[in-house]
């Protein structure tokens, strides 16, 4: 995979994938439990619905809303094993390893920590860079 802030620039140029943002229950959601919850939350839904060499459901698993990390997976393009190999070359049909789960993990996070930072509003490539 690329580095996170590549990832993140090239997903900011794509009008689907920088359309999703934190509502303000995410960003609640996101206070009221801390980064490190959702962190551990992120680590389980990448191991349940985007490791396995065939995720159940594989297109359709990840809800559109509902949870912080839902709406980080489709914005980062992590939602399914077919974006995944589209944007990242991550072959299908074989278990993520490690490595490749806590990348996942890591996107997930930093596009969280970027959106919290933005307070809701869309944020361009170029907005994120200065936001680092
Ligand atoms: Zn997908």
């Amino acid at each position: 995979m690329a580095t996170v802030n590549e990832a993140l620039d090239r997903l900011a140029r794509s009008r689907f994938r920088s359309g999703f943002s934190l509502s303000r229950k995410d960003r609640a959601y996101l206070e009221e439990k801390g980064e490190e919850v959702i962190r551990r939350h992120a680590i389980d839904f990448v191991r349940q619905k985007l490791a396995p060499a065939e995720p159940l459901h594989d297109g359709r698993q990840t809800p559109m809303s509902g949870h912080p990390v839902f709406k980080a997976m489709h914005a980062t393009a992590c939602c399914c094993r077919g974006c995944l190999e589209k944007w990242y070359h991550v072959p299908q049909h074989r278990e993520l390893t490690e490595e490749e789960q806590e990348a996942v993990v890591k996107l997930l996070m930093a596009w969280i920590g970027r959106q919290a930072a933005a307070g809701g509003k869309q944020i361009t490539g170029k907005e994120a860079e200065d936001a680092v």
